[in-house]
């Protein structure tokens, strides 16, 4: 199974620090960042807080590393029958495919890192730049006028694992992973569900028995995005038995090289592989790995599901502007773009798109206020998914039986990729079902789901 390119690291034959002794307590569960001005430790970015430049400055030097590193991305205009018309919401790649695209994004994470661009906003003692979020942003800016690899693979990674290690593991644990993972050195993934533990993730079965100092797990994982090319995983499992399921569950950051874990892809109803089973038998985990207390679990998994949705509702899932456009351009070349109800519909997926990433961006504002994401998560990721309903049945009006069937004619049955990846969408990160049942209880002050007996 291909793993990451490039010279064997550490991690890839074991675990990177093996502390004894308990856990530190710095499990604060919040996402701001330190404002530590310690000078930059090996291999973290040279420039930190101590000599921070203004944002114009930052605006400069960014602008130079791309100009150097990169080329100007051309002006996207969308011609009919021209170009890619791929509109996958999920990857759809040969193994061949995924090693290429890994090393790529590989080289410039590192490059990127290097320069001071790989974590700009994280804590200096752990190898980030120590700058306000208004950096990020003027980054973000910035690096979309240029042609730059894919990130994707380091999404889960570093959307969803990494503010969890940062919130929860110990000062070690924090030293040997966040560095690598910014640099683009490793890849993790999320080993949360289960055959019988999705929705209702608290009933989770995979167990870790402490043996010594370390633990032994055995179990197994499914759906598990990217483990193929995962370096660590986020892994939570069932520690006591006899407790009540929420709280007998413990978190911890297992290597995906070590002996008794087993990766096996899982083929999607789009063609590709980009989920896995994973099982576990026999596998040591240094107590050092574990995140937070033990029976602490649920609080973990909390914090990597909060930004997970903040991840999938932020990041457009493909409904961003560039899916309307095209879905625009869809009604236009066949001749419906006068047609007042597809301009209706039409219409309506833009204004949801706006609203989807207005409130986003809510949620966003209270994670820089230091607080952790709430319900706006929810919100609004299920306003993303109910948008790409939304763009299916617009695509149905206008396609037709060319949506499903192959004609070979540019830009229509391609759709059928992302019709087909829309369930996908509506399941990952919490169904539809659960976000509203979130949403009707801790925003309407709705009655609880009933638990099952
Ligand atoms: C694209 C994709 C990527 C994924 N990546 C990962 C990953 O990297 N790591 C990982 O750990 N997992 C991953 N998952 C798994 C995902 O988290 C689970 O599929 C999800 O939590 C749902 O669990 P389940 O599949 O067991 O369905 P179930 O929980 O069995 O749900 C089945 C149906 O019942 C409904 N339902 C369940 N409970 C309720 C309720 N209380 N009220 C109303 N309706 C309810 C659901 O909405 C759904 O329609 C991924 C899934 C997808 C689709």
């Amino acid at each position: 199974m291909p793993r990451g390119a490039g010279s064997p690291a550490p991690w890839a034959h074991g675990y990177a620090v093996d502390v004894q002794g308990q856990p530190g307590t710095d499990s604060k569960g919040n996402l701001t960042m330190s404002s530590a001005t310690a000078a930059s430790e090996a291999g973290a970015p040279a420039s930190t807080v101590g000599d921070a430049p203004t944002p114009e400055q930052f605006e400069l030097e960014a602008r130079s590393f791309l100009d150097a590193q990169a080329s100007k991305r051309p002006e996207e205009t969308l011609v009919w029958g021209e170009g890619s018309d791929n509109v996958s919401l999920f990857p759809e790649r040969t193994p061949e495919q995924e090693a290429h695209d890994l090393a790529a994004a590989r080289s410039w994470a590192r490059a990127a890192f290097d320069a001071g661009f790989g974590w700009i906003t994280g804590p200096t003692e752990y190898g980030g730049r120590g700058l306000p979020r208004e950096y990020q942003s003027i980054y973000n800016t910035v690096v979309a006028d240029y042609k730059t690899p894919s990130m994707s693979v380091y999404g889960i990674g570093l959307g969803m694992v990494a503010p969890t290690i940062l919130a929860h593991a110990i000062d070690e644990v924090k030293r040997a992973y966040l560095l690598p993972m910014y640099r683009g050195d490793i890849v993790a993934c999320q080993l949360f569900s289960e055959p019988g533990a999705g929705s209702d993730l608290a009933s989770l079965q995979t167990r870790a028995v402490l043996d010594g100092d370390e633990w032994v797990l055995n179990g197994q994982k499914v759906w598990t995005s990217g483990a193929q090319v995962s370096d660590i995983g986020e892994i939570i499992c069932r520690t006591d038995p006899d407790l009540p399921k929420h709280r007998g569950l413990t978190g911890f950051v297992v290597d995906m090289h070590a002996p008794g874990v087993e990766v096996r892809p899982l083929r999607q109803m789009t063609g590709g592989a980009s989920f896995n089973e994973v099982f576990f038998t026999d596998v040591r985990v240094p107590d050092s790995h574990r995140l937070g207390e033990v029976n602490g679990g649920w609080t973990v998994a909390l914090t990597t599901l909060m930004n997970e949705r903040a991840a999938i509702g932020g990041g457009g899932g493909g409904v961003g502007l560039p899916i309307t456009t095209r879905l625009v351009e869809v009604a236009r070349a066949k001749g419906r773009s006068h047609d007042p109800l597809i301009r209706q519909q039409l219409a309506d997926i833009i204004v949801n798109e706006r609203v989807a990433r207005y409130t986003n961006l809510r949620a966003m504002a209270k994670i820089a206020a230091g607080q952790l994401p709430g319900p706006e998560m929810s919100l609004a990721k299920l306003s993303l998914t109910a948008n790409m309903v939304r763009a299916y049945e617009v695509l149905s009006s206008i396609l037709g039986p060319a949506l499903i069937a192959e004609t070979g004619a540019w830009g229509t049955y391609a759709w059928s990729q992302f019709l087909l990846g829309v369930p996908g969408m509506r399941i990952a990160g919490g169904s539809d079902e659960v976000m509203r049942n979130i949403i009707g209880e801790r925003v309407l002050g709705l009655p609880k789901d009933p638990a099952p007996r």
